[in-house]
């Protein structure tokens, strides 16, 4: 910890004791964490802003100090000694619908596992609570795993299956960005959600996402109208691009160089899986200030290949990780911070190949924060940003004894470890169970949601 940073700890705690002085159940003290991860240099130590023995103070919707020992003044006490605080994970890139098709097609491609099990639903017949009921158990699952912040690039076939999602995502409770695949003739939609849904809410953010981009003409004119109304609400825009080594075909990248998406969307464009890619579009990529998301987990599972991670790195891409929906197949942040790191080293058979452990973290966290822009409000346990928040149980038999908790939350950490979730000051999940979220209801919901589905084929 810096001088200058224990000043401010210290100014911003005795200011809200201070100014506040009497009772406000909306001040939290997360108290005698063992370890907390800032993510933030100026406040801790190494890049990962470590403190020894450290409290956090959350009041409302913020974070207002980190620090030892501070005044539990008119604060809830969460006891967390022995425990390890740290920012939520940020799922940069998943389809929360896709657990209707759960361990679907084993043992196929992305195009066989496509024509297997989303292309017979991914129409009329998923309704709108149907949506509403898969999404909504998709989030609970990122947040047993300690995910704060989710972006559901949603196909959303019908308008239905968009207003379903919408209504799951709000019920999550979880910071969210719903990326919106567009289709021609959906301006007006896509405007009310925006205008309705998303403006008035805090923890509601929206990106427009795209085709696949090729040039079949529906295709072209589908991604033409999703960069026109992306230009008009000024928002980001979310494509997939080079998954498979088949999409070289249709040389994307010329595809959205055509339409504008990287000179009129500088450090606008969110690129998912950039797997097959050539030096020149990671060039022209980077020039532009396009973010990417890893999503390892599917990449392995459907066979895709592996990202260029080190390249991209290099050039300075912003990199998030992201779970993929029904590929990943379950959502673990742990797993998947394990298996970016493991997918360069066996593939160069080279440990000190980028990325590392801290790399991964800051990736599952900050970095992700900075791909969808939120990296002003979360990503790190910065006094001023919100609370998003989780705390991590290490004393488990898959964790313990304390070696290198940093390297340990990595190598050796489950959904199962974590104990608290906090989203937007607001508790999520306490000592393991989750808060508000009839989870036996949204199992059996989605469990009903999936019969009707398959009844409906
Ligand atoms: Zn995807």
């Amino acid at each position: 910890m810096t001088l200058g940073s224990v000043i401010s700890v210290l100014a911003l705690s005795g200011f809200t004791s201070s100014a506040l002085g009497q009772a406000n159940p909306e001040r939290t003290l997360i108290r005698g964490a063992a370890l907390v991860i800032t993510m933030d240099p100026t406040l801790g130590t190494g890049p990962l802003g470590l403190i020894q023995n450290a409290d956090v103070l959350i009041e409302g919707d913020h974070i207002v100090a980190v620090g030892p020992d501070l005044s539990p003044h008119h604060a809830e006490v969460v006891d967390a000694r022995g425990k390890i605080v740290m920012p939520g994970f940020v799922d940069t890139h998943d389809h929360l619908w896709q657990t209707v098709i759960r361990g679907c097609e084993a043992d196929e491609a992305f195009g066989g596992w496509a024509a297997g099990c989303t292309n017979p639903i991914l129409n009329e017949k998923i309704h709108h609570e149907d949506a509403e009921a898969f999404v909504r158990l998709g989030a609970l699952a990122t947040l047993a795993t300690g995910t704060t912040t989710i972006l559901e690039n949603s196909h959303a076939p019908t308008m239905a299956f968009a207003d379903g999602t919408m209504d799951a995502l709000e019920a999550s409770g979880q910071r969210f960005v719903l990326a919106y695949r567009f289709r021609v003739g959906r301006e007006q939609h896509v405007r009310d959600i925006y205008t309705n849904r998303i403006l008035p809410n805090p923890l509601a953010n929206f990106e427009v996402g795209g085709p696949v981009p090729s040039r079949s003409p529906a295709a072209l004119a589908d991604l033409t109208a999703a960069i026109t109304i992306a230009r008009e609400l000024t928002t980001k825009v979310n494509i997939h691009i080079l998954e498979t080594a088949g999409d070289r075909a249709n040389n994307p990248v010329s595809v959205l160089q055509d339409v504008g998406a990287f000179t009129d969307f500088d450090g606008r464009l969110v690129l998912n899986h950039l797997i097959h890619t050539t030096d020149a579009e990671l060039d022209l990529m980077a020039a532009h200030g396009a973010a990417a998301t890893h999503n390892p987990m599917s990449n392995m599972r459907l066979a895709s290949g592996v990202m260029r991670l080190p390249d991209i790195h290099a050039r300075h891409m912003k990199v998030g990780l992201g779970f993929d929906g029904g590929t990943a197949d379950t959502p673990d942040m742990f797993e998947t911070m394990r298996s970016a790191i493991g997918l360069q080293r066996a593939t160069t058979h080279n440990p000190k190949i980028f990325p590392g452990v801290e790399d991964v973290l800051r990736m599952a966290t900050l970095g992700g924060a900075e791909v969808l822009g939120l990296q002003d409000q979360i990503g790190s346990l910065t006094p001023g940003k919100k609370a998003d928040i989780i705390i991590i149980n290490p004393n488990d038999a898959n964790f313990a004894p304390r070696v290198d908790w940093v390297n340990q939350i990595v190598f050796n950490g489950q959904p199962g470890n974590v104990e608290w979730v906090f989203v937007n000051g607001n508790t999520l999940m306490k000592k393991g169970k989750f808060v508000g979220a009839d989870e036996q209801a949204i199992l059996e919901e989605a469990q009903a949601a999936r019969d009707r589905v398959m009844a409906r084929l």
